[in-house]
């Protein structure tokens, strides 16, 4: 199997090798086929199997055979859930385009829109998206979606758990009926069928991998340990096993900004990556830590989803997630394009349950070691602390408050975590 068999033409052709990408990924030698027959898609492989460019390469050869207007109306939409993965998506679209008469943008919210503006009015074929910022500029009226020919949902299933769903909804209506709709998600859920129903039409499905299945190439690890001695453990394994470049998931957000502290004042340099953080601080934090400069990224779940960090050795749950498929989804940050990655989860008590739930998921028994000085505490109760109401699919990092992170005891009351959920998912979309 060959890119070249796939039928793509000869300048993504030299795009792709120039990119020393030598044989398609399982999910594109499925995904690119049905694409290029126009057909509608709906895909699943795990993170980090090359599901960009299972949508972009096609879409960037159809887009390319077909005529285009002087004026030049978007024709193919990419919507992503985050700005990183826009801003990653839309790198990768520059890139296998190079070779192309294709004009590209991107849009996203928390930076101004005059430039993202500016490059609509000049003409664009493929506009990558977050939902916010593209409503925005389409209620200002600097953006027509009238003339879209194909849309891409990427991360499918983060576009939900960010509570998308009406921003999503409103979108669609904006393009036109008849075009040609492809889904990609790492994870497959009932809602994400449900939300395919309503987007595809007679979709090709295709699926690189078995649902909700670890990297063979991830080695996964439990650590039992007391709450309150994470952080030491932590380090420890940090510094004792000379971990270079390590991200590290918290819950919220206080705990990445508290965890980033304490690693600093232990002599190890890190950098914080969550919602609340400014896009200057999040570029500047994601570019430190890809260069090597920053050792240790600290993140909520916002960065879990799409970020391609290549070769990254380690991937630390310094809580693990309630929502299983999360779990998914970090560790799948290592290993990528068949490097191979450890993945640790401190686990304490309280926690039990959740791990419980994680290890049905994937569908095996991840092995559980106790470091001596770091044991779990024989009294604490594996009740799961209240995580604000729980997930409430409100996602991007901004689910709690940083009241209840201070005290991880604190049980907040149901309606008030309710209306915090939803104020979470309010900032959450305005912040996209
Ligand atoms: P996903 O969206 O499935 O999580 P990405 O599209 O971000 O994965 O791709 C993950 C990494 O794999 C990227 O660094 C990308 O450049 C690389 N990649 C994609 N396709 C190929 C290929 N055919 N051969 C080698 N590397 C690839
Ligand atoms: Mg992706």
């Amino acid at each position: 199997m060959s890119f070249k068999s796939l039928g793509l033409s000869e300048n993504l052709l030299k795009a792709i090798s120039k990119k020393g990408y030598e044989t398609p990924s399982p999910i594109q030698a499925k995904a690119i086929p049905p694409v290029l027959e126009g057909k509608d898609v709906l895909a699943s492989a795990q993170t980090g199997t090359g599901k960009t460019a299972g949508f972009t390469l096609p879409l960037l050869h159809i887009l390319s055979e077909n005529p285009k207007e002087k004026f030049r109306p978007v024709r193919a939409l990419i919507l992503t859930p985050t700005r990183e993965l826009a801003a990653q998506v839309y790198a990768n679209v520059k890139e296998y385009s190079e070779f192309l008469e294709i004009r590209s943008a991107v849009i996203f919210g928390g930076v101004n829109q005059k430039p993202q503006a500016a490059a609509i009015r000049r003409g664009v074929d493929v506009l990558v998206a977050t939902p916010g910022r593209l409503l925005d500029l389409q209620n200002q009226g600097l953006l027509s979606l009238k003339r879209v020919e194909i849309f891409v949902l990427d991360e499918a299933d983060r576009m939900l758990d960010m509570g998308f769903l009406r921003d999503m909804e409103r979108i669609m209506k904006l393009m036109p009926p008849k075009r040609q709709n492809l889904m990609f998600s790492a994870t497959f859920s009932k809602d994400i069928r449900k939300l395919a129903n309503g987007i595809l039409n007679h979709p090709v499905q295709v699926e690189a991998t078995p649902e909700n299945t670890t990297v063979d190439a991830i080695s996964q690890k439990v650590y039992r340990v007391a709450k309150g001695k994470k952080t030491g453990l932590v380090i420890k394994l940090i510094s004792e096993g000379n971990w270079q470049q390590v991200l590290i998931f918290t819950r919220t957000k206080h705990g990445a900004n508290n965890l980033t502290k304490k690693l600093a004042s232990a002599g190890i340099t890190a950098a914080a990556i969550h919602g609340n953080k400014s896009q200057g601080a999040r570029t500047k934090a994601l570019s430190g830590f890809k260069s090597g400069k920053i050792r240790v990224m600290v993140a909520t779940d916002i960065a879990a989803r799409g970020l391609d960090i290549p070769l990254l050795p380690h991937v630390v749950n310094y809580e693990i997630p309630n929502i299983s498929e999360d779990y998914v989804h970090r560790i799948g940050r290592t290993g990528r394009a068949g490097a191979s990655g450890e993945a640790v989860s401190l686990v304490s008590a309280d926690e039990t349950s959740y791990l419980r739930s994680i290890e049905k998921l994937v569908g095996m028994k991840i092995p559980m070691e106790i470091i001596e000085g770091f044991e779990p505490d024989p009294n604490a109760s594996t009740e799961p602390v209240k995580q604000g109401g729980g997930r409430n699919r409100s996602g991007g990092g901004a689910r709690n408050s940083s009241k209840k992170s201070k005290s991880n005891d604190s049980k907040g009351g149901n309606s008030s975590n309710k209306k915090r959920n939803n104020r979470n998912r309010n900032r959450n979309k305005r912040s996209n």
